[in-house]
């Protein structure tokens, strides 16, 4: 383990200084290291840390924000109790106690009634709060955590952690020396040559933990880039090659690839031959993947997937950078499986500049697993879809999100009452089907919401909401996203604004009245502590230190570093990669990578298409907003004041649209409106839309919500439309038309 030196608080010329490191509240869960400059008591301004490896003193707009965000004159300030019906926005300032009181009375009241599973506790993307919401639902007694809103197919992350799992026993991201407090400079480290950007934009979204920046550095210092995504972005124009795929059709383009790649015998066959398991049967699966064909289902010209295939495969070394876009297919998992068998096949397997394998030492999740082992089997199986995708059974922990929905609309097998809801804004945010989120969450008796700010599900459902404080506000600790790995402390610099609290705080202060026994500290550090047991150090003592890197190896698989037994080899059944997953097999799905066109796209749905014409995607992030966060943060508000949806210029001629005006989006399941910009960086037959939009200025409650039903893009997309493997949905391609909104 090696150490940061710094120190964590300082004065300078009458200003005191804390060094932290940034998560939520507010904004996303990277963990950027931050200078927090505090005057009369107040914080004044933000910096990023020079000091702090991962970002190198980088922050991007929502940090810089912070001020405007922490002294918002909307902040939740004071726990509240509903004072009048639902959604009506009457509320009435309670003390702390009353609340934890009426909390814990109707939790308990509900767990001797229905039983514990009928209480769900909902969290959204992955966050420092994130493994301490799951010990509250499992010290509970409840199965039933929620993630991500909840979305169709845990449509985010969790389908590439549990396919990389499955078929390497690991998880692999891209090296750009994020292991290394010296980065760049490291000696072992070595410049990828080639770098494939695939499906994401990694220097508005920072994805993960991993760092859109890192990148450019990597471009400075000589590594090419190919580009796959609809949109042309800024990495794109600054491509070697630019694939401007249909979206959906990620699998078509990496079986097209691994043909090419293949049938050229560009391949590592050393690696191939000691290290992965089934690659005679993957040649035989990518024969049915001509370039021809591949062309055609991805609208890519066959010259570019050559030339992508060759670079790529001959580069040396290549990694590739993937983002949620591929999670976001039906089809998700033979999707991640083809992309993983592209690094593989070309030994760009946990090399250096490679895709590499994350160091799994400080794994803080271990706690919260154990509480989920210690629930009884009988209430495992009550978890809401255990039993229905065996995949998901073996190794996801959450309950599965399209079969949540569900079963809070049909009480079947059993009803659920009540929700714990933090860090998420359901209906307005990530669900597909919005309307449906909205009718289920709202027949629940008892829903309590925390949060920073009232937001359209606080004001629809919340019977109890109570503020959040923001980073600037609390301690924490902070260990890495999911493509970094290091640990340190997020470090109080000013007091909470009114009567706000840590999500740690609240957590831990409610979790004594429902378990005392299971939550044993007196303050939130000495819970962190206990948190880091593992590494032998105290939370003050880590505070003290500043952060720590794991030790970080290479070639792992060659040293036995990745088996219990301590082999050489990979945690998997065959102890090699595996090119044909057994643990697919085993699920009753395809071992082998395969393509399967969107459930509606100008190929499986051309009756469809003829009144839908073009495809929309949706997801992408712009630069002032982490999903439906920031809307009322004046500062980003003004670098993106309306929902805008990207069109081409000749598209929207046709249609009779100008840059500027307001249109309507509409697929056959739900129309919103936004505002259409035009731009030729996008596939004259696929439009962008952004999602996550409210209008925190207008009126709140019912049944306006904040306007949350103008412009939702996820009104316009169903439910249900999940992978067989209960992964992946497909946010990023329905067919959808567009049409000027007249002003009358
Ligand atoms: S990526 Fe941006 S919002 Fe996230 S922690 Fe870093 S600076 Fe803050």
């Amino acid at each position: 383990m090696r150490k940061g030196e710094a120190k964590w608080a300082w004065e300078e010329d009458g200003t005191k200084v804390v060094r932290s490191i940034a998560r939520t509240g507010p904004g996303c869960h990277q963990g950027c290291g931050v200078l927090l400059y505090v005057k009369n008591e107040k914080l004044t301004k933000v910096e990023g840390d020079p000091e702090f490896p991962h970002n190198q003193g980088r922050l991007c707009s929502r940090c810089l924000a912070l001020t405007q965000i922490v002294y918002h004159p909307d902040r939740l300030k004071y726990p509240m109790k509903r004072a009048g019906q639902k959604g009506e926005g009457k509320w009435e300032r309670i003390p702390w106690e009353e609340a934890y009181g009426m909390i814990a009375q109707k939790f308990i009241e509900i767990k001797k009634k229905q039983g514990p599973e009928s209480v769900i506790f909902c969290q959204g993307t992955g966050r420092d709060i994130g493994p301490y919401i799951s010990k509250l639902a499992y010290s509970f007694g409840s199965p039933n955590k929620v993630t991500f809103g909840p979305l169709d197919g845990h449509a985010c992350f969790a389908p590439k952690v549990t396919v990389l799992a499955a078929t390497t026993g690991a998880f692999e991201v891209t090296d750009c020396a994020q292991f290394f407090p010296e980065r760049y400079e490291n000696i072992n480290w070595r410049v990828p040559q080639c770098i494939m950007i695939w499906g994401n934009n990694p220097l508005t979204s920072n994805p993960d933990g991993f760092m859109g920046y890192w990148i450019t550095e990597c471009m400075k210092r000589g590594s090419e880039i190919i580009v796959v995504d609809p949109r042309r972005t800024w990495l794109a124009t600054r491509a070697k090659i630019w694939l401007q795929i249909r979206p959906g059709t990620d699998a078509a383009l990496a079986l097209g690839m691994l043909n090419i790649i293949i049938n050229e015998k560009l391949c590592d066959e050393e690696f191939i031959r000691k290290w992965t398991y089934g690659f005679a049967e993957l040649t035989r699966r990518v024969q049915d993947y001509p370039l021809e064909k591949v062309s055609e289902i991805t609208w890519i010209p066959k010259e570019k997937i050559i030339e992508a295939s060759r670079l790529y495969a001959t580069s040396k070394p290549a990694a590739i950078q993937w983002g949620v876009s591929i999670d976001q297919s039906k089809e998700c998992v033979p999707a991640i499986h083809a992309i993983m068998s592209l690094w593989a096949i070309t030994g760009n397997f946990d090399v250096p500049g490679g895709n590499v394998i994350k160091s799994q030492n400080f794994n803080l999740d271990d706690e919260i697993k154990n509480e989920f082992q210690a629930i009884s089997e009988e209430q495992k199986e009550k978890k809401i879809g255990r039993g229905i995708y065996p995949l998901l059974d073996q190794w996801y922990l959450p309950a599965v999100g399209s079969v949540v929905i569900d079963q809070i609309l049909t009480d079947i097998p059993y009803p659920i009452k009540a929700a714990w809801i933090q860090t998420t804004n359901t209906f307005a945010c990530s669900a597909a089907d919005a309307k449906r989120v909205y009718e289920a969450f709202k027949k629940l008796d008892f829903i309590v919401v925390v949060d920073l700010f009232m937001t359209p599900t606080a004001m629809a459902f919340a019977d109890i909401v109570l503020p959040a404080a923001t980073y600037a506000e609390r301690d924490g600790i902070a260990l890495t996203g999911g493509n970094s790995i290091f640990v340190g402390t997020t470090n109080k610099a000013i007091e909470p604004v009114g009567e706000s609290k840590s999500d740690m705080e609240i957590i831990l202060e409610l979790g004594k009245r429902l378990n005392p026994q299971v939550w044993p500290w007196n303050n939130v550090q000495d819970m962190f502590s206990a948190v880091i047991k593992s590494m032998e150090i105290t939370f003050e003592e880590l505070r003290e230190k500043g952060f720590a890197y794991d030790t970080f190896e290479y070639k792992k698989y060659e040293k036995g570093l990745l088996r219990p037994d301590k082999q050489a080899g990979f945690n998997t059944p065959t102890g090699k990669i595996e090119l044909y997953s057994t643990v697919f097999e085993k699920c009753g799905l395809d071992p082998l990578p395969y393509f399967e066109e969107p459930p509606e796209s100008p190929v499986s749905t051309p009756e469809i298409s003829k009144d839908y014409p073009l495809v929309l995607t949706t997801g992408a992030k712009s630069w002032g907003f982490f999903h439906s966060e920031h809307r009322q943060i004046p500062i980003l508000r003004y670098m993106n004041p309306d929902p805008i949806t990207e069109i081409y210029p000749e598209t929207a001629e046709k249609l009779g649209i100008k840059d500027g005006d307001w249109i309507y989006i509409e697929t056959q399941h739900g129309r919103c409106q936004q505002r259409a910009k035009l731009t030729a960086g996008i596939h004259p037959r696929v439009i962008h839309s952004q999602h996550g939009w409210w209008f925190p200025e207008k009126p709140g409650p019912e049944p306006s919500l904040f306007g949350v039903w103008e412009s939702n893009i996820n009104l316009l997309l169903p439910s249900g439309w999940v992978g067989r493997s209960g992964f992946g949905y497909p946010f990023k391609s329905q067919m959808c038309r567009v049409y000027k909104k007249e002003e009358s």
